[in-house]
């Protein structure tokens, strides 16, 4: 058997600037994988995407003029079942990126023991640059370029930043035009009228309110009056601060990209969600101070929810974080180099692929239902989804206890031990 420690991340891709997301992951992955005495062998498997596509993606533009895009696909492992993951449209975008993105779908998908891989695609572009015909002609170009990789059985995409609902039917519509009959189940996050799942738009922001309960429960901490701080009032955000607000927590600030706003004895949020759906931003609310978004994460609370960005709590703000949970409803809002100083404080972090899987969760609802041509009612997607997150975190949690590590290590330990499981099983095919 291979010793571990001589195969850990021999090379470092390095993209996006500042810190980056496939060393912090992997550096979560390297921990792991050693608590679990990972095979040499299977190390290097998991550690390596299965598939890589580049594509160039000629688009005729609105003026006449061709532009050429490149798009990825990557496909990180499949071993538990099709990949599953958004697709982006932004000028970031890199094949290192997309990578990053696939490999962490890879782990979401088995902490919450879905029958997903993991995959990520992308466009680089601007897309608030390009008219809607130049992003449908681009979106129905690349779903060609990618058609290889694409199928309810292989890899199904979802909204990711950028793009949403009507990329998603652009997609299916392509893919459904070259097989000569309709498949709803290549994508999900599509319109409810079209095979969507009923829930579907408030999934993450609902898992995220599932597993702070169960997390203030663990701490025997009561949620009536439990003083919440929310970062970012998108998707995620807002429908956290909604559903939390509804189940008696007191949610005291919320942030957009502008700043935040605060009331210690917690915001009237359905009146904060009306202000915001007439003035876009929140700044200018009354009834609240105005606060920056440095300040919120530095508030006296229970529960804070990074819901934007990553990165947003790193080695040098983790030590004036003040509350007492961290639930991430973004996607890597916390630095590698911030986990240890979270720890030493006491702060109990409920980690991304845990905390915002209910998106995912709900997409794997859609493809069933498309599958079974039969569709469940919101209450039921609910329920389901309430079973999925209350099981995961416990799941988590055991194992937390179990080898005495943090939640976000025992979720990558549950992961990891999931899809090596698969391998094992499956053997290698030679
Ligand atoms: P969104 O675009 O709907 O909302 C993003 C929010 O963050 C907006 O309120 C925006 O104003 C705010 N924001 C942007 N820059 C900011 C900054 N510098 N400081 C503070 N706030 C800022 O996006 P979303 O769908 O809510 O996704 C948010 C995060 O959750 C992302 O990390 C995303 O990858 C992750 N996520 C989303 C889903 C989903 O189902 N939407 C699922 C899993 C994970």
């Amino acid at each position: 058997m291979t010793d571990i420690k001589s195969l850990i991340r021999p090379e470092k891709p390095v993209f996006l600037g500042g810190e980056n997301p496939f060393e912090a992951m992997m550096s979560r992955f390297d921990y792991a994988a050693q608590l679990l005495n990972l095979d040499g062998g299977l190390y290097k498997v998991l550690r390596n995407p299965e598939k890589q596509l580049i594509v160039s993606v000629p688009v005729q533009m609105d003026n006449g003029q061709v532009e050429v895009f490149t798009g990825y696909r990557v496909l990180y492992n499949t071993s538990r079942g099709p990949g599953k993951g958004g697709i982006r449209f932004d000028k970031a975008v890199t094949l290192e990126e997309v990578t990053a993105l696939a490999a962490w779908m890879t782990w979401k998908c088995a902490v919450v023991n879905i029958p997903f891989g993991g995959s990520k695609g992308g466009v680089n572009c601007d897309p608030l640059a390009m008219s809607v015909t130049e992003l449908e002609r681009m979106t129905r170009r690349y779903t060609s370029a990618i058609m290889q990789l694409l199928g309810p059985d292989s890899d199904v995409p979802a909204p990711d930043v950028n793009t949403n609902e009507r990329v998603m039917a652009w997609v299916m519509d392509t893919y459904s035009m070259q097989m000569r009959h309709t498949v709803t189940a290549v994508v999900t996050g599509k319109p409810i009228e079209m095979g969507g799942s009923a829930g579907r738009r408030e999934a993450t922001g609902r898992g995220c309110m599932i597993v702070t309960q169960e997390a203030l429960r663990h701490l025997g901490l009561p949620s009536t009056g439990a003083r919440v701080a929310v970062q970012g009032f998108g998707n995620v955000g807002s429908v956290s601060a909604d559903l939390l607000h509804r189940a008696g927590f007191s949610v005291v600030a919320v942030s957009d990209v502008k700043g935040g706003i605060y009331n210690e004895k917690g915001l009237d949020i359905p009146d904060v969600l009306s202000w915001r759906s007439k003035n876009r931003y929140l700044s200018g609310y009354k009834n609240a101070q105005a606060i920056t978004n440095d300040e919120l994460l530095a508030l006296d609370c229970e529960v804070l929810l990074p819901a934007a960005l990553e990165n947003v709590i790193t080695a040098k703000n983790a030590d004036k974080i003040r509350a007492k949970v961290i639930v991430e409803g973004a996607n890597g809002p916390t630095a590698a180099g911030a986990d240890e100083i979270l720890d030493r404080k006491g702060i109990f972090v409920v980690p991304d692929i845990l905390a915002n899987a209910g998106g995912v969760t709900v997409s794997y609802f859609e493809w069933v239902q498309d599958r079974g041509g039969y569709f469940w009612d919101e209450e039921t997607v609910n329920n389901r989804l309430a079973q999925i997150m209350t099981n995961s975190f416990r799941n988590v949690l055991d194992v937390a206890k179990k080898y005495n590590v943090n939640m976000r290590i025992a979720a990558y330990t549950l992961a990891i031990d999931r899809v090596a499981a698969v391998h094992r099983l499956r053997g290698m095919y030679a």
